[in-house]
C-alpha cells in the first residue's frame, strides 16, 4: 500500500502530471521528502503555535440545523489520540476519518458525529486537517533533498503551511460543455465519495476515475432534446475518453479547498521557482 491512496489522484493523464512529488513520478524526491520528515518528528517537540481549541474557517461549509456552517472548532491532537490513531492503518482513509473526529470539536453550532464529518466537502475536511496539523505540529514543514528544476541542486526547503490559500466553490453553475453539445452538471466529491472512490484498493486509474465521475456528474443534460440523464457508472463509463478528461481536468483545476498541490518557493541561489506540491497525506506523516 502506498500513499497514494490516502488521497485521489488527479494526475490520470501522464501529459498532465505536473511536478508533484509524487511517489509513482519521481520516487527520489518522494522518499527523501518523506525521510526528512519523519527525522524530524524524531526531534524535539514542535511549538504549536495555536492554543488547542481554536476557530477555523472552513472553505465551502455544510447545513447544520438549517443554517450555513462555515467554521469548525479543531482542537491539539493530544498523546491519547496518537494512541488511538497507531490502532488504525495510517495507509487508509479510515486513518483520516478517525484524525477528524478526534480533531475537530464542533461544526458551527453542532458537535461533530463521524456522519457529519462524512458528508463535508473533501475541501473542508482537507481544510480542517491541515488546521488539525498546524495546531498539532506548527506550521512548519521541511522538506529535505528537493532537486531544484533551474540549477538540478538539491535543495533543503520550508514550507509555511499557514500560507496556503484556502479556495472556495468556483463562482456560477459548475457544468462542462460536452465534444456533442451536451452538459454535464457536477459537484465536488464529499467525504462519502472520497470514501467510495478510494474503496477498491486494486482498481486502475480508469476505474478509479469512472467511481469519481459516477459521484461527481450529477446529472447530463440535451439542451436541444430537454434531456437529463442523472449520473451512473453506467452513463460515466459511456462517456468518450476526451470527455472523461474534460470533466476531471475542470474537477481538478477548480477543485476548491486548501491548494497544497500548487505550493512553491523561490530557490535563492538561483532565482527559480521551485513547486513544491503536498497532499494531506504528506503533512501529516509526522504521526
Ligand atoms: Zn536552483
Amino acid at each position: 500500500m502506498s500513499t497514494e491512496q490516502l488521497t485521489y489522484n488527479w494526475n490520470f493523464d501522464d501529459k498532465a502530471a505536473g511536478p508533484a512529488i509524487n511517489p509513482a513520478e519521481n520516487a527520489t524526491a518522494a522518499s527523501s521528502a518523506m525521510q526528512q520528515v519523519l527525522a524530524n518528528s524524531a526531534g524535539p517537540a514542535p511549538t504549536p503555535p495555536l492554543p488547542s481549541g481554536s476557530q477555523v474557517p472552513i472553505p465551502v461549509g455544510i447545513e447544520v440545523g438549517g443554517t450555513l456552517a462555515c467554521d469548525a472548532e479543531i482542537r491539539e491532537l493530544t498523546g491519547a489520540d496518537e494512541e488511538q490513531l497507531s490502532k488504525v492503518n495510517r495507509n487508509s482513509v479510515r486513518f483520516f476519518d478517525k484524525l477528524l473526529q478526534l480533531g475537530v470539536v464542533s461544526l458551527g453550532s453542532e458537535s461533530v458525529t463521524p456522519a457529519l464529518l462524512k458528508s463535508l466537502y473533501v475541501a473542508d475536511r482537507d481544510a480542517l486537517m491541515l488546521a488539525i496539523r498546524i495546531a498539532t505540529f506548527g506550521a512548519e514543514l521541511e522538506l529535505v533533498g528537493v532537486r531544484c528544476p533551474g540549477c538540478e541542486e538539491l535543495v533543503d526547503f520550508t514550507v509555511d503551511l499557514s500560507t496556503v490559500e484556502l479556495r472556495g466553490l468556483p463562482v456560477g453553475e459548475t457544468q462542462v460543455e460536452l465534444r456533442d453539445g451536451r452538459w454535464a452538471h457536477l459537484r465536488f466529491p464529499t467525504g462519502e465519495d472520497q470514501e467510495h472512490i478510494l474503496a477498491a484498493v486494486d482498481a486502475t486509474s480508469a476505474e478509479t476515475n469512472t467511481a469519481l465521475l459516477e459521484r461527481c456528474i450529477t446529472y447530463i443534460e440535451s439542451p436541444a432534446a430537454g434531456i437529463r440523464v442523472p449520473g451512473s457508472a453506467d452513463v460515466a463509463r459511456r462517456l468518450g475518453i476526451a470527455d472523461r478528461r474534460t470533466i476531471l481536468m475542470y474537477l481538478a483545476d477548480n477543485a476548491p479547498g486548501p491548494q497544497l498541490m500548487s505550493l512553491s518557493t523561490e530557490h535563492e541561489a538561483c532565482g527559480e521557482e521551485v513547486p513544491l506540491p503536498l497532499t494531506v497525506a504528506d503533512i501529516f506523516l509526522d504521526l
